[in-house]
């Protein structure tokens, strides 16, 4: 089976369309590199060639490497290094082709699929938004390994390439016309490669690539030059203060790059294949395929969702117009989803959409968005305090405050409004769905859907489903969620549910420490060298120790009125101990003026000096031990959330993890972390965590067990 289509015009141009058989987009497998090898035997032996156009008959250009062969294939490096070895040597044939090489870019050419794109003297990149070019590969732990570390730092110079490539960046439009990486832009796929052809017939002689001619320099100076070899010598510690050492990729796609204009163009090809032979091996790349590539994968195509027909919502209503349902607000229309928000007054209500105009301003004002855009999407929200504005609507979501009274008295009132065909949900970040949804009339249609602040940035929602949601809802509730460009995972409901939960054993593990007799200073500090968006105590002062106490009093409130004892957080946990001391001492957060930290009115913050006397011992904790036991407690309860039901699916618990809670993304996630670390090596050392700090690193068999079945 043919991978392309060879068409010859009467100039002598031939047109190869790649058309990957059997596959929705074109990408670099065994097949595509027989078929290339056939190819360019095919092309050199062309009698009256004058120029070779690239195309493809796939609605994307070409999507680069096949992931799934290199995350299956063998681990040795010499078989890598032969691997990809194999797979770049047809382009640089492509590129010593005594003709001009033309590609012609109709949709996405990323990775690999861009890689072929600098192997041609020339690109013409159709003017859409779905036509994006790069080399994403440092995002997934990888470098681009069939030469385009190489080839771009060639076109462009080191200090244009580096950030691209460091970075992974994917440019569409005037944005990668402008940063050189397509040479023309067209507006309609008919007109791409008339254009194509029309630049070879007006550049006949303009086969041969700028590094493969005599005296070539690299553009902003070659390797010894004082500009470059600045950029050179900053580059890592600029680097450094992003990745905090943790992503080797990067690292290595610099010392590529740098390398590269040291060497001969074909040893710095060679090169370019070792570095992706050490990185594939890595557990930061198996990790970033494993989550960001197939576990995406296999939450945007619905693999976790229950089967059954597509829904689409096709109106909504918001209760309570605060930070919460504000934000939801914009969602909904930031994606045509029409939506009545309401408040227990009209002015609150309309101070809620105010939230939509500010965003909207700031997207203007950033060249973002447009008047008549900001018109149409302002236009979605219809602020209100009546219940009848909403009559029929598909979808309502309770964002009422953190009250269980209050909303078991909102929610069957509401409800009323519901479509026949409609689903009710709350955005409730702690209390239980299952409890809520006896105080709907038809708790088959109530599930719980979690927000995070802010709404505008945090583009995941956690789904709970209580015990007599439908799966017909759940079915819903995952498709509206994708609806308005949201990831949804879905879990099942117990306190915390997976998110507050696992979070708050971060919040913990911080005062744990400081009542060790860690010094805050060093907290944070640790947090900040594992990957922590934020150091536990300034997460304190965020969400602020007065919530954590309200919930804290709510979840005993509720103990007592189904007479168990389940205690969120626990009463022994450090979040109360130490949470209610501040909170009693006036130091509620960053909201009540001040707590762990004390800020000041030209925006920078402190650590509070009055810390010290949280510390209860000195166990003289290390900065590893605090590093593990910040990452071991996160990575235990996500390990318990699973055994005990409460998640579904690995996939979920590491996309969840990294997008709703913060959990280092190098890892791969919470589990997949456990897995870089290996099963028993994760066993050895939570059980040495544990024989020093206490039972809360115990991790059972059963648990660890669950982990290997799933794999
Ligand atoms: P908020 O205090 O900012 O807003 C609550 C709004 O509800 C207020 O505007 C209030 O006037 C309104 N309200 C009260 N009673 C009402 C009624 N009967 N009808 C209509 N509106 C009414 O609170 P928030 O931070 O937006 O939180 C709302 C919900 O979202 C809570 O359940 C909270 O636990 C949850 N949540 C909050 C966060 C967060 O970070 N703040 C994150 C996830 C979930």
């Amino acid at each position: 089976m043919s991978e392309y289509t060879y068409e010859k015009d009467a100039s002598g141009i031939v047109t190869i369309t790649f058309d990957s058989q059997g596959k929705s987009a074109n990408t670099m497998t065994r097949a595509w590199f027989e078929g290339m090898k056939e190819l360019m035997a095919k092309l050199s032996a062309e009698e009256g060639l004058t120029g070779v156009v690239i195309a493809s008959a796939k609605k994307t250009f070409f999507a680069g490497g096949d992931l799934e062969e290199m995350l299956h294939g063998s681990m040795d490096p010499e078989d890598i290094f032969a691997y990809v070895e194999e797979m770049k040597a047809p382009l640089r044939q492509l590129e010593k082709l005594p003709v001009p090489v033309v590609a012609a870019i109709n949709g996405a050419a990323l990775g690999g699929g861009f890689e072929i794109c600098l192997a041609c003297n020339h690109r013409v990149l159709l003017n859409s938004p779905k036509a994006v070019v790069g080399l994403p590969e440092a995002t997934l732990g990888l470098l681009p390994g069939a030469g385009g570390v190489v080839r771009l730092t060639a076109k462009l110079g080191l200090e244009a390439a580096l950030p691209l490539l460091a970075e992974g960046k994917q440019l569409r439009q005037e944005k990668a016309l402008k940063a050189g990486l397509v040479e023309e832009l067209v507006d309609t796929p008919e007109e791409l490669i008339p254009a194509a052809k029309a630049w070879i017939k007006a550049n006949p002689e303009a086969a041969a690539q700028p590094w493969d001619q005599k005296g070539f320099r690299y553009p902003g100076g070659n390797a010894e030059s004082a500009n470059v070899r600045m950029v050179a010598a900053m580059a890592p510690t600029m680097l450094y203060n992003k990745t905090r050492g943790l992503m080797p990729a990067p690292e290595k796609v610099m010392d590529i790059a740098v390398n590269s204009m040291r060497m001969g163009f074909d040893s710095a090809l060679r090169n370019e294949s070792r570095g992706f032979a050490a990185l594939l091996r890595s557990t930061e790349a198996r990790a970033a395929i494993t989550t960001f590539f197939f576990g995406m994968q296999a939450i945007k195509s619905g693999k976790v969702r229950p089967q059954g027909d597509a829904w689409k919502a096709g109106s909504s209503a918001i209760l309570g117009a605060g930070m919460m349902g504000s934000g939801i607000a914009w969602a909904h229309a930031s994606r045509g989803l029409p939506t009545a928000l309401k408040d227990m007054s009209l002015e609150n209500a309309e101070k809620g959409k105010g939230y939509s105009v500010k965003l909207a301003d700031k997207a203007i004002k950033r060249g973002r968005m447009d008047e008549a855009k900001k018109d149409a999407l302002l236009s979605c929200i219809t602020p209100t305090d009546s219940d009848e504005t909403f009559a029929g609507t598909d979808i309502i979501i309770e964002a009422v405050f953190e009250d269980i009274s209050l909303k078991e008295k909102v929610i069957p009132e509401t409800y009323k409004q519901l479509s026949d065909t409609g689903i009710y949900g709350s955005n409730t970040s702690t209390l239980p769905i299952s409890i809520l949804a006896e105080s709907c009339p038809d708790p088959t249609r109530f599930i719980g859907l979690h927000f995070f602040s802010p709404v505008d940035k945090m583009k995941i929602v956690e789904i709970i489903v209580g015990d007599k949601t439908s799966e017909e809802t759940l079915r819903k509730a995952y498709d509206y969620v994708q609806q308005i460009g949201y990831l949804p995972i879905v879990v099942n409901d117990k306190r915390g549910f997976f998110t507050s939960r696992v979070f708050g054993t971060y919040l913990d593990e911080g005062l744990a420490l400081m009542r060790d007799g860690m010094s805050p200073v060093a907290i944070e500090r640790a947090a900040w060298k594992i990957g922590m968006p934020v150091g536990p105590l300034a997460v304190h002062d965020e969400v602020s120790m007065v919530l954590t106490k309200k919930i804290h009093e709510t979840h005993i409130a509720l103990d007592a009125r189904l007479g168990v004892e389940n205690g969120f957080p626990a009463d022994d946990s450090s979040n109360v101990k130490v949470g209610q001391s501040m909170v009693n001492m006036g130091r509620g957060g960053r909201h009540y003026g001040g707590g762990f930290y004390e800020y000041a009115e030209d925006g920078t913050k402190k650590l509070w000096d009055g810390l010290s006397q949280f510390k209860e011992r000195d166990l003289n904790v290390s900065m590893q031990d605090a590093e593990d036991r910040m990452m071991y407690r996160q990575a235990i309860e996500t390990l318990r959330c699973l055994d005990e039901g409460v998640l579904r699916t690995e996939v979920e618990a590491n996309i969840g993890s990294i997008f709703a809670i913060g959990f280092p993304a190098h890892t791969g996630g919470a589990l997949q972390f456990i897995h870089g670390v290996g099963l028993d090596a994760f066993k050895k050392r939570a059980d040495e965590l544990a024989a020093a700090y206490g039972p809360r690193f115990e991790v059972t068999e059963s648990a660890l067990n669950k982990l290997r079945s799933e794999k």
